[in-house]
């Protein structure tokens, strides 16, 4: 089955990313989401982060025309109908991502592909509660979606092989790579990023360093590109808090529970970049290191 017109609900750091780089690889793409101010955000950012890739001379101003011209954006769920693929980017929350595939069921073609970006909840849960559990997938993109070169194909217990089949090829067509992923908590890179990162925060919880000598120690003692905290506050607390939530539920080991310092920061509203606030205060010129 040919794929088109792709579907992105949630607007945010990952639905902008999604969008870009389904429409500069050739696809119609329909961004949703419940909040007027994100879409309006997304489409900004989008402009940026294109502009930015003609001026670096890796995109063609013309792409760039027709990349935009193919983003349209909705804030009803119901306009998603007619797309062939549904990646679901909505906040990381079970309960948000069940009541999205839920209210878009009744207006979906047969054929459609169900997709979820989520970075740690079960797909084969996600699937079950849908009408076509064969045809929904995990498509994990990291963040920044396009600079990164993986994507995770995560199959549910159902999925069947033609929808893997015709993701690889969409993976492929966006000029990136897939790396194919049991269904398991968090899947292959959260599973091991997100205790790394977590146990920084408790390196951090109990004094050991602070929050530069962290992120120091691992640039420059590990060959790391980022510190773990600089890290954290780039993918969102609230997203990191989620995932080891996902993980210490789902695979019952105290090795996994969340740092209690973490979910401090997220409790203060403090999620890191996208709130100005987490590991670093980025109000100012240069980010500040907030412990
Ligand atoms: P975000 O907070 O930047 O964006 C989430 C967006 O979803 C917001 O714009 C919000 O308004 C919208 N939303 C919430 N409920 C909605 C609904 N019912 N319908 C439509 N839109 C809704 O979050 P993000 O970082 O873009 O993460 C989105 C998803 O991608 C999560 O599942 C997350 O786990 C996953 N993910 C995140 C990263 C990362 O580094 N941040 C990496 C890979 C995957």
């Amino acid at each position: 089955m040919e794929i088109k017109q792709v579907g992105v609900v949630g607007a945010g750091q990952m639905g902008n990313g999604i969008a870009h780089v389904f429409a500069l690889a050739g696809y119609d793409v329909l961004i949703t989401d419940i909040s007027e101010a994100s879409l309006t955000k997304a489409l900004e950012t989008i402009e940026r982060n294109i502009e930015r890739q003609v001026s670096r001379g890796k995109v063609l101003s013309a792409d760039k025309r027709a990349a935009m011209e193919r983003i349209k954006t909705t804030l009803k769920l119901a306009d998603l109908g007619q797309c062939d693929l549904i990646i679901e980017a909505a906040t990381e929350r079970e309960t948000v991502k069940q009541a999205i595939f839920e209210d878009l069921l009744p207006h979906l073609k047969p054929t459609t592909i169900l997709t979820s970006n989520t970075s740690s909840i079960s797909i084969t849960r996600l699937a079950s509660r849908t009408d076509r559990p064969e045809k929904f997938m995990g498509f994990h993109f990291m963040n920044p979606v396009p600079v990164m070169q993986l994507v995770e194909l995560i199959r549910g217990i159902a999925t069947d092989q033609e929808t893997w089949d015709a993701m690889h090829a969409v993976v492929r067509k966006l000029g990136k790579t897939a790396a194919s992923a049991e269904d398991f908590p968090a899947f292959i890179v959260n599973r091991i990023l997100m205790p790394m990162i977590n146990e920084a925060v408790y390196t951090l919880y109990e004094g050991v360093g602070n929050v530069k000598s962290i992120d120091e120690s691992l640039k420059l003692g590990a060959n790391h590109p980022m510190g773990p905290l600089e890290l954290a506050d780039f993918i969102g607390l609230d997203t990191c808090l989620a995932i080891m939530n996902v993980l210490h539920e789902g695979l019952a080991d105290t090795k996994y529970r969340p740092c209690p310092l973490l979910t401090k920061y997220v409790e203060a509203g403090w999620l890191g970049r996208k709130t100005q606030r987490g590991f670093y205060d980025y109000r100012g010129e240069v980010p500040v290191p907030t412990r």
